[in-house]
């Protein structure tokens, strides 16, 4: 069975930007391929933070990952710090890393523009990426068009480490991009993506009333003034939410009425708000039961993680030996 590996932020509990653009899918996936998903603590840290807030934070992720459907019967899940030999790795490959490389990388420029001081963490960030990839051996890894990028210089590096060291054979597969139909998902402000840094989100485990506050503001098509007025559904965040939530007759009904004033905005949302209910009731029904018994959070992590270090320290016994550590 081929193995699929892929990273998340802990950034706290998930909205449904990132719930609908990557985890669902995870969550398909984990059926179809061995499954490794890692909180990426370390990524977490190249920009200033508060410790307190990082374990929060990474606790609430496990759970929202755990919630959203991610088994760990099925799938390892884990936390980054909790397998040393990422950062092991990690070393190894900056040597073989030219720094151009890393320079031309676009998250790279984009990160250093904004900040006054650049820590070499930034600069090496993919490096670890790549370490993180190439310790499970990973086949594919599940991205949109957009991180497409990324992944390619994970592709160079293998294949540089392959060259140099083991030309017999490649010890390393060359992970390939798993496509998936990742969806952008825009925040309720119509404007920019989904994200907590912007404010524009709606969490995954959020109540059904302050999902509704936030639905029933949410900027719909700025053409459709007065409720006679005929919308266009696809310049509105909210049928592309429908479109992620709804039933294909309903996004249907949605265009028809949207296009031919049929309805208000506010009867859209309320129809909306039913389908998001559908989907994320037993999602926080999971979510309550963690809450109650945080020990299953903790054992599906010390699970995750005995099963990650297993994998990694095999990977890594390959490694040493190939470089002439053993
Ligand atoms: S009716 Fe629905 S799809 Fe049309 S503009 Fe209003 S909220 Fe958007």
């Amino acid at each position: 069975m081929s193995r699929i590996f892929s990273g998340i932020q802990p950034s706290g509990e998930l909205h449904i930007g990132n719930y609908l653009g990557a985890v669902k899918n995870w969550v398909k996936l984990q059926h179809e391929y061995e499954t490794i998903i890692c909180i990426v603590d370390y990524h977490a840290i190249t920009i200033p933070y508060d410790p307190a807030q990082l374990r929060v934070r990474r606790r609430e992720m496990a759970t929202s990952l755990l919630a959203a459907g991610i088994d760990p019967m099925v799938a390892t899940l884990f936390v980054q710090s909790q397998v040393p030999q990422h950062t092991e790795l990690a070393w190894i490959l900056n040597t073989i890393t030219p720094l151009g490389e890393l320079e031309r990388q676009t998250q790279f420029k984009e990160k250093s523009q904004r900040q006054e001081s650049v820590n070499a963490g930034i600069l090496n960030y993919p490096v670890l990426q790549a370490a993180d990839i190439m310790l499970y051996r990973a086949d594919m890894i599940p991205v949109g068009e957009d991180q497409v990028q990324h992944l390619e210089l994970s592709r160079v590096i293998a294949r540089r480490w392959n060259a140099q060291f083991s030309p017999e054979a490649d010890f390393f597969p060359e992970p390939k991009a798993l496509l998936t139909p990742t969806r952008r998902i825009m925040g309720l402000d119509g404007q920019a993506k989904m994200s907590k840094s912007i404010g524009n989100t709606i969490g995954l485990l959020e109540s059904p009333d302050a999902i509704w506050a936030k639905l029933r503001p949410a900027v719909t098509d700025p053409k459709r003034i007065k409720r006679t007025d005929p919308g266009t559904p696809e310049v509105c965040n909210i049928y592309h939410l429908h479109k992620a939530f709804s039933p294909p007759d309903t996004v249907q009904h949605v265009a028809t009425q949207c296009s031919t004033a049929g309805w208000g905005c506010i009867d859209c949302k309320k129809v909306l708000a039913d389908s998001m209910e559908t989907e994320l009731v037993p999602i926080r029904a999971r979510a309550r039961r963690f809450a109650e018994e945080p020990a299953l959070v903790e054992d599906a992590l010390a699970t995750g993680a005995a099963r990650a270090r297993e994998l990694a320290a095999e990977t890594m016994r390959g490694v040493r030996e190939r470089m002439g550590f053993s």
